[in-house]
């Protein structure tokens, strides 16, 4: 019988603070909420981190394996849960295990929390299941008090150490659970160094601190209306409630919110008897990595301050000291740290980041975790533990964030430069910095005489290409990720920033305004744009150039060797095929042959096609077409030398090529005052009238994709004859060829059996005037509703099909492309959606569209070649959709293909040892 599913009862999320859910079935267990460690043994163990957080699994496993680490206990993250649940009550029996676990440690310290003989202090320490670095709290020296103070002066004879931890404690106790500003102990701290006429902290004298600790005091009874609480089991509580309570801190709700982290997940508490790096000059505290986290090169790698606490090195005051040096300093020491390092990383099989302190000449490791690193440093520490048979080639491929290789591929910002941005907006690949201008004109003359350029727009038509080809990088204020501004700048390799509603461009004028604020930048004037995270700031951001290095090459192989899902390029012009090769294309799966006719000697004739009076007019404007496209066909299958090449059939939103109607009125009314060129001004006249019988209301919903190429036949007919011609041309060269004519919107059977009818005409006739056979196929892209749910028949007449997500997701949301930028910021900053739709495939609804579309397709067509285009073909998590729903082959923007390349591997691992890679070692 079917055991009905307990369902735990969930509160909403109130305010944008998480209210962790329930635990499951742990809570309804005699529940324990305590894991203690020390003395060589420990309750949890390293893959404990759900429940104990990254830092208590840590501590648990390097107690276990007999690393000194000073003993303590943590308390679960599920405690944390409780207690939000409980209305901030501990749960049931949690205090009680906390009690027995302190006894016990006071036991094995041989110390006592609040003995005025023998006080043993503890730090309390958040840590949640990732590291959320600095965003929630700890406290350290819990435990003192005017009695244990002077205990502690007893036992170590040293009454400025003993002032020193107590003033911190009272600092930081006061600060992170007493919520006094922390500002006000620091103006305390640098007055009583002024007066004493001295800079370092470490200069103040134990008279001097113990003045200070009065102050300190003071403070916290006027700011916090109540005393400092002497209670050492009390200060133990609040503390302990307090690192609770910063799990929703502001800092970790936002921390949380961009690195995509659960809000009821809860953090895990560790209370750790203290060691004292500030005991003197044989003590100290320090960082390190196992191995280099900047280049990933295999070197221990850290520094460390001598008679130091943790939030020293931390906090800048003094330089701490590179970690070569204590191995000069206190050898036997360095030799352990070394032993123990090398254990640990081997022990993880990963990277590691570490912190240690040294009390008396005796070394104690207070954390180890998996060292966060550059993108660089990832692959060349993946690779090498391959080498090192640390780890298996899956476990490094899995290892890699797909995203992050945007940083290897594009010039990033300077982690360390920074950064206030004054507008934001959707951004895609890498950074740029240069001057602004605002027409494609003043671009390309800036770029000549060896300017750098950003060329910012409302947004981009088919006429700024050029500008927008010797711009660093591309900003409009309108337009979403799938926006002619984004697909052909992210084409180029540009980064781009589009959809940037702060700002009010005047391009005429040349300026643009912040909305809202005074600042208003001009033509000339520096910008930086920052295309992973869409910011805008004002002047000049330090970059750092990407550069390939092998380890890139050798993953790249790996992940080559484990996908199944096979990886084409969107490129439109022959530069775009040589660099799709180069970043390792399978083919073209996209080739926008309007995105053929950007060039300047090209647009005049492209209007005149699209603006002819009749169709003997149109066939002449497509008679001096064919050359520039049967020239452009034959180079890029000369690249792809044999390798599949998409060749989409003329899709253009006409308003795109249009020219735009107030620049002809302008035009018109100067001439007309003038009294200058009457056939201009007729010839004006004629075209804002095809201007204006051309307009429409809705240009992505209108004579565009196949509709334009059924009510005028001509245009692919020409088209079909400039493939078949450089075809034939290319198999005489000795080239291999292999075109598949792609049919744009399709949506319905009977246009696709038109296109399909006349594409077969022209090449059949094409191939047979010219005596050559050339393998080909037609085919259609899915990107209407309707096309996916009339799959099957369509595969009737269609060879293969390719989901244009971009289009699918316009027409399944019935969200424009261009448009969508207006609310879509605040649909994601309210939750409304849980991501951008034209960068993340919705996988729920669009994603349901495409699996439909190949379900019903491959019911006819059991051989149906399968691909994607649209924007989502080189973003990680759309891959590994494509990948589970069957798809043959990914095809995106020539730089995106190594990301493409990876996470289709990564789905295929993923897959392969259902999320257990650890297993394929
Ligand atoms: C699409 O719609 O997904 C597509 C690839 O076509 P385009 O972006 O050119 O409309
Ligand atoms: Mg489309």
């Amino acid at each position: 019988m079917a055991r009905k599913k307990v369902v735990s009862k969930v509160r909403t999320k109130a305010a944008g603070k998480a209210v962790p859910k329930k635990p499951s079935s742990a809570s309804r267990r005699a529940a324990k909420y305590v894991y203690y460690f020390g003395g060589g043994r420990a309750e949890g163990r390293a893959g404990m981190k759900e429940l104990l957080g990254g830092k208590g699994a840590g501590l648990a496993e390097m107690t276990t394996l007999g690393i000194p680490v000073p003993p303590g206990f943590t308390i679960t993250t599920e405690a944390c849960i409780l207690y939000y649940q409980k209305n901030r009550q501990y749960p049931q029996g949690m205090w009680d295990q906390v009690v027995r676990s302190l006894r016990r440690l006071e036991q094995e310290m041989d110390l006592r929390l609040g003995d005025p003989e023998r006080p043993l202090l503890v730090s309390v320490r958040s840590g949640a299941r990732v590291s959320m670095p600095g965003m929630m709290d700890t406290v350290l020296n819990l435990g003192l008090n005017e009695r244990t103070v002077e205990g502690l002066i007893r036992r170590t004879g040293n009454p400025r150490f003993a002032y020193d931890s107590y003033r911190r404690f009272v600092q930081m106790f006061g600060d992170v659970v007493m919520k006094v500003d922390k500002k006000l102990f620091e103006e305390l701290l640098e007055a009583r160094k002024q007066s004493r006429g001295v800079h370092l902290d470490t200069e103040l004298t134990a008279e001097d601190l113990l003045g200070l600790l009065e102050e300190f005091k003071a403070l916290v009874k006027e700011k916090a209306g109540r005393g400092f609480p002497e209670e050492p089991e009390e200060q133990l509580r609040m503390a302990i409630n307090a690192v609770f309570e910063s799990w929703n801190n502001p800092r970790a709700i936002t921390y949380r919110r961009l690195h995509h982290i659960p809000g009821d997940w809860g953090t895990a508490v560790s209370v750790v008897a203290m060691v004292f790096g500030n005991m003197g000059e044989d003590s100290g505290t320090g960082v390190a990595f196992t191995r280099d986290p900047a280049t990933g090169e295999r070197r221990f790698f850290g520094e460390f301050l001598m008679n130091a606490q943790g939030e020293d090195v931390v906090a800048g005051i003094r330089t701490p000291v590179p970690i070569a040096e204590l191995n000069r300093t206190m050898p036997r020491v360095y030799t352990e740290l070394e032993r123990i390092y090398k254990k640990l990383e081997r022990h993880y099989r990963d990277m590691l980041d570490l912190e240690f302190t040294i009390q008396e000449g005796k070394l104690y490791m207070l954390q180890t975790r998996v060292g966060k690193r550059t993108a660089r440093a990832a692959i060349k520490i993946a690779v090498d533990m391959v080498r090192e048979k640390l780890i298996s080639k899956s476990e490094a491929i899995m290892r890699i964030v797909p995203k992050e290789l945007d940083q290897l591929l594009h010039p990033t910002f300077d982690p360390k430069a920074p950064v206030r941005a004054m507008a934001k907006g959707i951004g895609s690949a890498g950074a740029a910095v240069g001057k602004v201008v605002f027409t494609a004109e003043r671009a390309e003359e800036l770029f000549r005489q060896g300017e750098k350029i950003i060329l910012v727009r409302n947004e981009t038509s088919p006429e700024d290409v050029g500008g927008m080809a010797a711009s660093e990088g591309i900003l409009t204020a309108r337009g979403g990720a799938t926006s002619h501004a984004a697909v052909v700048g992210r084409g180029m390799g540009k980064c781009v920033v589009v959809g940037c509603g702060d700002l009010e461009v005047h391009e005429e004028e040349g300026y643009f305004r912040v909305k809202g604020t005074e600042l208003v930048l001009r033509e000339g004037e520096f910008i930086s744009l920052n295309g992973n995270t869409g910011e805008v700031v004002q002047g000049v951001v330090a970059l750092i150039e990407p550069d390939l290095f092998p380890e890139f090459e050798t993953l790249m192989r790996w992940a080559d060797e484990v996908r199944t899902l096979g990886v084409r390029a969107n490129a439109d012009t022959p530069k775009d095929a040589r660099n799709a090769i180069k970043f390792g294309a399978e083919g073209i799966g996209l080739c926008r042959t309007e995105h053929m006719f950007f060039g300047e000697d090209r647009i005049p004739i492209v209007r005149e096609m699209i603006m002819a009076r009749d169709k003997e007019a149109r066939e002449r404007a497509l008679e001096r077409l064919l050359p520039f496209q049967r020239q452009d066909f034959l180079e890029i299958f000369e690249v792809m030398d044999g390798k599949p090449v998409t060749i989409r059939l003329l899709d253009p939103p006409l308003h795109e090529f249009l020219p735009k109607r107030a620049e002809l009125y302008e035009e018109q009314v100067e001439l007309r005052t003038r009294h200058g060129d009457e056939a201009r001004i007729r010839e004006i006249e004629y075209i804002l009238a095809r201007v204006r019988a051309l307009e429409e209301f809705n240009p992505m919903l209108g004579h565009r994709g196949c509709r334009l190429g059924i009510t005028f036949p001509e245009i692919y007919e020409m088209q079909v004859q400039a493939i078949f011609e450089a075809a034939v041309e290319g198999a005489r060269r000795g080239v291999r060829v292999h075109p598949e004519v792609m049919i744009p919107l399709t949506g319905t059977l009977e246009e696709m059996r038109l296109t399909r009818e006349s594409t077969v005409r022209v090449a059949e006739a094409v191939l047979k005037n010219a005596g050559v056979r050339v393998p080909y196929s037609v085919g259609t892209m899915i990107e209407l509703p309707r096309a996916a749910l009339i799959a099957d028949k369509i595969a009737q007449e269609a060879e293969f099909f390719s989901f244009g997500t971009n289009d699918m997701t316009q027409m399944t949301f019935g969200y424009s492309r261009d448009d969508a930028a207006k609310f879509l910021p605040y649909y994601l900053e309210k939750g409304i959606l849980p991501a951008d739709p034209f960068q993340v495939l919705d996988q729920e609804g669009v994603g349901e569209m495409v699996r439909l579309g190949v379900e019903r397709g491959k019911r006819t067509r059991k051989d149906l070649k399968l691909g994607i285009c649209g924007e989502h073909g080189g973003e990680p998590s759309s891959v590994e959709f494509f990948h589970r729903v069957g798809l043959t082959y990914v095809s995106c923007s020539p730089y995106m293909l190594p990301l493409a390349r990876l996470a289709a591997a990564q789905a295929k691992i993923r897959e392969a040892y259902k999320g257990d890679v650890s297993s394929s070692v």
